[in-house]
């Protein structure tokens, strides 16, 4: 993470939205000098707060390595944990994930040789269920993930508010300045869909829900994820998500988000669970499935560092930095990220 620098030069920026991408691009640009002031319209939900805050470098079906795994999980591996050290709070999880073979098919394709050496950086594979036989319904054993863990969004939020307040950057209010002459990131979430500067974007939102449950006396160090994932919180309390759900987009919880979780638990695991609450989200996903950062192809003050998916735990760090330095010191953003991939949409709008 970068050290405190002279700045070169100071300019001023508004930030709209303190969620997970709002607040790691604040703070890099404050980590920077600078002038940084955010609003933040709390009416407005937001799926950071939502989030069951994992990462995990390998995913999908084919179990393969996430897009530029061998940067962003170095990069956030280092991030949260400094951050914690300045926010002065405790948030960032890293633990295992045991992702349970589905079927033989895929135990059989694992067991095979030609598995690239690499992808042992991340994993480590068995082929047996012995020290699980009482937690996991499968005793074709599985894929463990390294460097994977979880995030938790809601305390980092609250400490990265805290840091925010006391240095007088965060305007929390409902009314969010028009026309300024000073760079403005909107960082809205799902709500940057409806942003009439950057709706010309292909967003794809995806709703999911998520439910806190209680399992007595398992006492579990790792993460489970097979249909759905299964995160040990301490205190016989574990958070069990998610669902996809693509044609209904509010932030209410329903029956039938609780029914397929429950069914898919009682498919992966052994062990009796209460659901004690239950939370409904929309990922800022996007159509190709890459993030949205840069600026406004007419209005060069205008900017956006938004479409995370269900990602942004890892993604936001790195690109958070990257942004930063984008604007700062001009440096080039990644061509899979820039907005830029999309200017002949907002030609045709
Ligand atoms: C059920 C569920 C599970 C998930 N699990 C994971 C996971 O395990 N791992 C992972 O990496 N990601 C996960 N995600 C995705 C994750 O939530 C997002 O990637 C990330 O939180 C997006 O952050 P954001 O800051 O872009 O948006 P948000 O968190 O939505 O923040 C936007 C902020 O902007 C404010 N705002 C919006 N518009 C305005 C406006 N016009 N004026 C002022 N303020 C405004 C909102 O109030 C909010 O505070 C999950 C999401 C859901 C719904």
């Amino acid at each position: 993470m970068k050290e405190v620098t002279e700045p070169e030069i100071i300019k001023n920026y508004t930030i709209i939205g303190q969620g997970l991408a709002g607040s790691i691009l604040a703070y890099f640009l404050l980590k920077e000098g600078q002038n940084v002031q955010i609003f933040d319209n709390s009416e407005i939900p937001s799926s950071s707060k939502v989030a069951a805050g994992i990462y995990n470098p390998v995913t999908g079906k084919r179990l393969v390595k996430t897009w530029l795994a061998d940067e962003i999980f170095p990069f956030l591996e280092d991030f949260y944990p400094q951050l914690e050290k300045e926010l002065n709070a405790k948030f960032f999880f890293s633990m295992p994930l045991f992702h349970p073979f589905p079927d033989v098919a895929t135990q059989k394709f694992f067991r095979s040789d030609h598995i690239p050496d690499d992808f042992f950086d991340f994993c480590s594979l068995e082929f047996e269920n012995n020290h699980r036989i009482e937690i996991v319904n499968s005793d074709l054993g599985g894929i463990t993930m390294k460097h994977a863990g979880w995030v938790d969004l809601k305390v980092m939020l609250s400490a990265f508010r805290t840091f925010f307040l006391e240095r007088n950057v965060l305007i929390e209010t409902t009314s969010i300045p028009e026309n300024t002459n000073v760079i403005t990131i909107f960082c809205e979430g799902y709500h940057g869909k409806f942003n009439p500067h950057f709706r010309y974007l292909p967003f794809n939102p995806v709703k999911g829900e998520i439910v806190d449950i209680e399992i007595q006396n398992l006492d579990l160090q790792e993460i489970i994820n097979q249909g759905v994932f299964v995160i040990p919180l301490g205190d016989n309390t574990f958070r069990l998500g998610a669902t996809y759900k693509w044609d209904v987009l509010d932030f209410i919880p329903t029956n039938e988000g609780a029914d397929i979780l429950t069914e898919k638990y009682y498919k992966l695991m052994k062990p009796q669970m209460r659901v004690l609450s239950q939370q409904a989200g929309v990922r800022p996903a996007t159509k190709d499935r890459r993030p949205f950062l840069g600026m406004h192809p007419e209005i060069e003050n205008l900017g956006i560092f938004n479409g995370f998916g269900s990602k942004g735990v890892s993604l936001a760090p790195f690109f958070g930095n990257q942004f930063a330095d984008f604007l700062i010191h001009k440096k080039e953003l990644h061509p899979e990220v820039n907005i830029n991939r999309f200017a002949s949409l907002y030609l045709r709008r």
